[in-house]
């Protein structure tokens, strides 16, 4: 449905579309089974607040504005493992709405200050409580004994999956367009499932035969188990259930990678290239080569960088890490980096179908 939103609200959605998405897609040059390789990368962590959440939470709320469903003043309250919280504060609060958050009070100490310093409050939720689960059943009731609260619910709302398809799936096409390549495969880790579904959706329109590959911690299989199985390190994926938005029948298959193989590799992205990324960026790359050592290693595999390191700088991600028989990182050489897509004159920045800088 198309968005009609007026005045001094459809002016502080411009200025705030012009902070998320469009963000570069960069192609990182490695050897990786002996063979060198290009995998693209979409640097969500240049998005407002740090990561891929943005898009959704900005899309979310101006549809919601749109239908009605959301006004001035309500609170905005959703359950969130923690960037989708971080997004709802930043957003929320520039829009001038009051923010809560319930969140598994596991999640990294920079994620719940962060939240706080938007000036969003927290309801830590424990294991007893419910862990994940428990959160997102207290955000609804929150709801329901709460008046003017506008629940967000990404994990069922269809425009999460739209914010992909409007924005990052074009946004790669695009950037790949304009240095004449075409994808033959997207990998992303699965937390809503809004990335992989939203580009899965647009992909699957501009050519049937793209593979769209959704990626779990060895650790903890929820997709292919469907049921929460283990504990794993990689945050924003793979929480306690497959989310309603996710159709698995419509993907390919579901790739695997250890959650210490993926910190070695964000370490190693960090390290080598400068590019600190968070744990599942880590995750998503090394995926990203398993679905490319399937198809050839001449095949142009997307994925995503979901977020920057700064969330995770008292988590594993900044020990050290041991290495394992099975891990992939240490046969990963990384060369270097280009950019794909071209450059807008006026702002240095990538010129895609999906916003110009004019
Ligand atoms: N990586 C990180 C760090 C995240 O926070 C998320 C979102 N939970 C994802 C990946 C997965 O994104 P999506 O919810 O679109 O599946």
């Amino acid at each position: 449905m198309s968005v009609i939103i007026q005045g001094a609200l459809e002016q502080e959605f411009a200025a705030l579309s012009r902070l998320v998405g469009n963000t570069p897609l960069l192609g990182i040059q490695c050897r990786f089974h002996g063979r060198l390789r290009t995998i693209y990368a979409k640097c969500e962590q240049m998005n407002l607040t740090g990561s891929i959440k943005d898009r959704m939470a900005l899309h979310i709320l101006k549809q919601a504005y749109a239908r009605g469903e959301l006004h001035t003043g309500d609170t905005i309250a959703e359950a969130t493992s923690g960037n989708t919280g971080i997004s709802f504060a930043a957003l929320g609060r520039a829009l001038g709405h009051p923010v809560t958050i319930f969140m598994p009070d596991w999640m990294s100490r920079e994620r719940k200050d962060l939240i706080r310093s938007y000036g969003a409050e927290i309801v830590p939720v424990s294991k007893e409580q419910g862990g994940f689960l428990g959160s997102i059943r207290m955000a609804e009731k929150f709801a329901v004994s709460h008046n003017d609260v506008f629940l967000p619910r990404q994990f069922s709302n269809e425009a999460n999956v739209e914010a992909h398809a409007i924005g990052t799936g074009p946004e790669i096409w695009a950037q790949l367009d304009s240095i004449g390549v075409k994808a033959h495969a997207f990998v992303a880790g699965v937390g809503t499932g809004g990335t992989v579904m939203g580009v899965a959706g647009f992909a699957r329109a501009q050519d049937a035969r793209v593979r769209i590959h959704p990626v779990e911690p060895a650790e903890s299989p929820t997709l292919s188990t469907g049921h929460r199985v283990g504990k794993h390190r990689i945050q924003g994926i793979s929480d306690e259930f497959i989310p309603a938005l996710v159709d698995l029948a419509s993907l390919d298959e579901i790739i695997t990678v250890h959650d210490g193989d993926s910190i070695l590799m964000a370490q190693k992205l960090a390290s080598t290239l400068g590019l600190a990324v968070g744990i599942s960026s880590g995750c998503n790359f090394l995926a990203a080569l398993l679905a490319q050592d399937k198809l050839g290693s001449d095949a142009v595999v997307v994925t995503v960088f979901a977020d920057d390191n700064k969330k995770y700088l008292s988590t594993d991600l900044m020990r050290e890490e041991p290495e394992r028989d099975d891990y992939l990182t240490p046969e990963v050489e990384l060369h270097g980096i280009t950019t794909a897509g071209r450059v807008c004159a006026f702002c240095d920045g990538p010129i895609t179908s999906s916003a110009s800088c004019n």
